[in-house]
């Protein structure tokens, strides 16, 4: 038996490292759901989400994972045969385009090289011709964990506008939301998906929709089946504090936690801190020799960086070198860019040491499996964490 001293490296794009706050607030003994105490619990988390999305309108909290918060904005708001508008970004938007074909929408696939990411001009370009009015949502992955490539929603919006086109606007923020900028009301977005372990810090478990007054409407008139993740049940039993179902009662103790540390450091801060920790992370790969994955300057994302390794090399043996040598769990290659790139995973509780450790973990594995980077990624990433 190999034994392990310190601690594990958990430097996959989530989940992240959950902080020992969190941690600790969630062993508190679990307490009567319908009692009191656990009203003021959610009276309390429900002011504190709305900030973190950008918003003042509800957020409905699912004890489930991501996946579940991507049904519910889905069954919510349309009803079958709906047409959406999907871009292929990554991964995760296609399991996301897959999803609302197994629930009977009609999708329209904007293709994508899963290097990009949703693009502006092709919204506009779609939502234009359709003079009809068919397509009834636009989804699209903010930050696309398997690429590490962020779209820019804003610009979205604005070609949603320019097009002057009725259609919801769905955002995945699973793995941005709590680690990069975001805002649910000023960028017009109908829907925010997200997920408790990754920016939020938690263990896998909670999931999200933030919702507009538009949602809200559209909901009134959907037809595709729900019960477990309708909104109006959980908002309405919400008022009082309580839901419908019996909560994750635990996880909330930790996301109280979590929301208050993002409080403490502010929104601004921690969009910031991501945002350095990415562009040192970036330093490394190009003083390695070697490529990030994501091909627009304007599109790198703040919370993880895939790293391309050249033919003939497999990315999945670097990354077993690394558990096994160092401990550390880095992102595989996901769907069609296994064994082409790993992903550095900088979100969530994290700081320059952390990041430091993981890129000296990261160099030394490149080495270990034949991959001939040099010194020069982590020391350009040290100078870029020292002078920044
Ligand atoms: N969307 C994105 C961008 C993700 O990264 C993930 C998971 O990593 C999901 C959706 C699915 O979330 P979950 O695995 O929590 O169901």
């Amino acid at each position: 038996m190999t034994v392990r001293t310190g601690r594990h490296f958990l430097q996959i794009p989530g989940p992240t490292n959950v902080p020992d706050r969190v941690l600790r607030a969630m062993a508190a003994p679990t307490i009567d759901h319908r009692g009191p105490e656990f009203a003021a619990l959610t009276r309390r988390l429900l002011d504190a989400l709305g900030p973190v999305f950008g918003t003042t309108g509800p957020v409905v909290v699912y004890p489930a994972s991501g996946t579940g918060a991507w049904e519910a904005a889905l069954v919510n708001t349309l009803s079958p045969g709906d047409r959406v508008l999907c871009f292929e970004t990554g991964h995760f938007a296609s399991l996301w385009r897959a999803m609302a074909r197994s629930l009977g929408l009609d999708v329209e696939f904007v293709p994508g090289d899963w290097r990009h990411g949703a693009s502006p001009e092709a919204a506009l370009a779609r939502l234009s011709a359709d003079t009809e009015h068919r397509v009834k949502a636009v989804c699209v992955v903010h930050n696309e964990t398997s690429t590490g490539v962020t779209s820019r929603v804003p610009e979205i919006r604005a070609a949603i506008d320019a097009a002057d086109h009725p259609a919801l606007l769905l955002v995945d923020t699973v793995s941005s939301l709590g680690s990069l900028e975001y805002r649910h009301d000023a960028w017009g977005v109908d829907v925010t998906v997200t997920g408790s372990q990754k920016g939020l810090m938690l263990p896998p478990g909670l999931s999200f929709n933030a919702v507009s007054e538009k949602a809200l409407s559209a909901a009134r008139t959907a037809r595709l089946p729900k019960s477990f993740w309708d909104w109006t049940p959980i908002i309405d039993a919400n008022e009082a504090g309580y839901f419908p179902y019996t909560p994750a009662t635990n996880l909330l103790y930790g996301l109280e936690e979590a929301l208050d540390m993002l409080a403490d450091e502010g929104l601004e801060q921690v969009w910031a801190r991501h945002a350095r920790h990415a562009a040192a992370t970036r330093s490394a790969v190009r003083g390695w020799g070697l490529d990030v994955l994501c091909a627009d300057e304007r599109e790198h994302s703040g919370s993880l960086t895939a790293v391309l390794l050249p033919d003939g090399q497999d990315a999945d043996a670097v990354r077993k070198v690394v558990l096994e040598r160092f401990d550390m769990s880095l992102g595989t290659g996901l769907g069609r860019l296994a064994g082409q790139v790993f992903r550095i995973g900088h979100l969530g509780h994290f700081n320059d040491l952390t990041l430091a450790g993981t890129l000296a973990g990261v160099q030394m594995g490149l080495e270990l499996a034949g991959v001939p980077v040099g010194h020069q990624g982590l020391a350009d990433a040290l100078d870029h964490l020292r002078t920044t």
